[in-house]
């Protein structure tokens, strides 16, 4: 077994780099676990997000390129939204392509002195120059870079940001492979503030697998894969993907809708998962290493000559992107927010959160907490065109509004006024309205996010009310997906990659020493980024939640604002507790 990791390190400032051995994979397992342990290495927690010294982390995990679906890398960053340390996780072919260049994670410090397109392989480190392309958008740079680095095409990864990241907009997103992204709590702005255009992954080795290990090997992959592919629970994700969950969602008045003024609206038929597979969808596509194509992309035509004329655009679509530019806006046809949704792409905003915080504008303008002179577009529910013009203006920080508004809807509120309608739990919301313990779960969660634990779910099948179960639920799942989150393995096939089964494949690689704690050192992992969080400004105990999650009804009635205060305090206590009893590592 492998008890380090092989990483490189690049210096932006100095154009130096230099590559380390990482001991105590015992301790941070991989993926999130040794993201965590490198930003204590490489990370200051006194110094901002801005400081060029900050680190940018991408790590994989000991079972990327083995298995299916371990498909996913953890991106570790001082977030410029939160100021705290944050991770985002994205697919597409970043996970394999670093594995097979034969890092297991790459560290960025410093800053170019130039916009810059960083160029990694096994045998080749690049600090290009790309001045040219700083000012193009996501589609024109990636286009361009595939040309700048035409080898090792299909093996090869590409990164890059557009206008928002390097504006420095607070939720700007890493585009990953076109369809894939590093999408929230500001990546992509800590990619633009290193003068980093883009980053080219080359995965340009071969892995070898000891000859003892193959035949066991074999027998695990067939098992895991026969697992994946035979649930019916993974073809779902296949058929309409996420975007099935509107109609349900919508059903059990859990569906955001105009800002969250509403939960559920007849109009969902014609933003629904069938109606988009029905009349959009041109195919589906897959993260490398995976069987099931979750990724379904849309066909986007716009007429622009009399003669019938088109353009075609292919825009990948999901659940929450649906969500964010498409019911929370009022939004009730699918093909405008589709538009929506590669206007936002191509700006490289983080969709959630440009879509929550252009909901909360709108809300403002129509109570007249702001005029047309900040909002620069007759913002109204269920319009395309003035939400086109406030996404160019978002990521452009066109306006003093503007500037406020791509720091946060709750920051912008803070300006302006509209704290109460400001959808922010931690950052912009994610799609569920489901109640309680999800406000909780993303207001408090390590992300800020839905994926953080299952909160969403637990709404869903927990009719009672009981602080300390629900506490207990959310630390649990929360460890549940650390798990999966250390080898880096897509979430969406958590229910195959059990704890029994992620020791087997870590098992028959020859991690066995790993397979027998994995439990406890998952616990390790959990307890060190809550720490890393807390060092860096996270106080649990000022999180507040905003008063539109305590007005909103779903099919289980009113929400209960005690029970919920009542359950954040109790969260952040348990927060508290694991971040103080969090292992030393870099020390030892
Ligand atoms: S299920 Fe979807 S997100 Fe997960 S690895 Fe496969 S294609 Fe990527």
């Amino acid at each position: 077994m492998r008890t380090s990791a092989k990483i490189l390190h690049v210096d932006l400032s100095s154009g130096e780099s230099d590559i380390q051995e990482i001991s105590g994979r015992e301790m941070w397992l991989g993926g999130c676990g040794l993201a965590a342990c490198l930003f204590e290495r490489f990370g200051d927690p006194a110094q901002p997000p801005s400081a060029p010294a900050q680190p940018l982390i991408f790590a994989i995990g000991p079972l990327t390129g083995y298995f299916p679906l371990q498909s996913k890398v953890v991106a570790g960053f001082v977030s410029p939204y939160t100021g705290q340390y944050a991770e985002s996780h994205a697919g597409g072919r970043l996970g394999l392509a670093l594995r097979f260049s034969g890092f297991e994670a790459l560290v960025v410090t410093g800053r170019a002195s130039t916009p810059s397109c960083l160029i990694v392989g096994s045998r080749q480190l690049q600090i290009k120059d790309v001045h040219y392309l700083w000012g193009h958008d996501v589609f024109s740079t990636g286009k361009l870079l595939r040309q700048i680095h035409s080898q090792h095409s299909g093996h090869r990864s590409i990164l890059r940001i557009g206008p928002a990241g390097e504006q420095g907009v607070a939720y700007a997103a890493i585009n990953v492979d076109t369809y894939r992204h590093f999408g929230r709590l500001g990546a992509g702005a800590v990619m633009g503030g290193k003068h980093l255009k883009g980053i080219i992954v080359a995965g340009d080795a071969s892995l070898d697998l000891p000859k003892e290990r193959r035949k066991s090997y074999n027998e695990t992959y067939t098992q895991v894969h026969h697992a994946i592919t035979g649930q019916d629970v993974m073809r779902k994700y296949h058929d309409l993907g996420t975007p099935e969950n509107l109609e349900p969602l919508n059903a059990l008045q859990a569906l955001p809708w105009r800002n969250l003024q509403a939960t559920n609206d007849p109009a969902v038929s014609s933003i629904s998962g069938e109606t988009f597979a029905r009349d959009l969808l041109l195919r589906q596509t897959a993260c490398a290493g995976c069987p099931v194509g979750c990724i379904h992309v849309g066909l986007l035509r716009e007429r622009f000559g009399s003669d019938h004329e088109f353009f075609y655009r292919q825009v990948s679509y999901d659940y929450e992107p649906i969500f964010a530019l498409g019911s929370m806006l009022g939004m009730e046809r699918a093909s405008e927010i589709l538009t929506l949704l590669e206007d936002a792409e191509r700006y490289g905003l983080d969709v959630i959160s440009c879509g929550v915080a252009l909901a909360w504008a709108t809300e403002a303008l129509e109570k007249g907490v702001v005029t047309e002179k900040e909002t620069l577009a007759p913002l109204a529910f269920n319009t395309l065109e003035p939400y086109r013009t406030a996404l160019g203006h978002l990521a452009l920080r066109s306006n003093e509004f503007y500037h406020a508004l791509g720091r946060g809807a709750a920051r912008a509120a803070a300006e302006y006024g509209g704290t109460d309608f400001a959808c922010v739990l931690g950052q912009e919301m994610a799609g569920y309205a489901t109640g309680e313990n999800y406000f909780v779960s993303q207001a408090y969660g390590f992300r800020h996010s839905h994926l953080d634990s299952g909160g969403y779910a637990y709404d869903q099948n927990e009719g009672e009310r009981d602080v300390d179960t629900a506490v207990t639920a959310l630390v649990d799942d929360e460890r549940q997906r650390i798990m999966v989150s250390c080898m880096v393995g897509c979430l969406f096939a958590r229910k195959v990659y059990t704890a029994e089964q992620l020791q087997t494949c870590l098992d028959v690689l020859g991690y066995s020493a790993l397979a027998a704690g994995l439990e406890d050192r998952a616990a390790a992992v959990q307890a060190k980024r809550w720490a890393l969080k807390c060092a860096t400004g996270f106080d649990p105990d000022t999180v507040v939640i905003p008063r539109r999650f305590q007005e909103i009804t779903t099919w289980k009635g009113a929400m209960d604002p005690a029970y919920m205060n009542e359950l954040g305090r109790a969260y952040a206590r348990t927060i508290q507790r694991m971040a103080a009893n969090a292992p030393r590592w870099n020390e030892e």
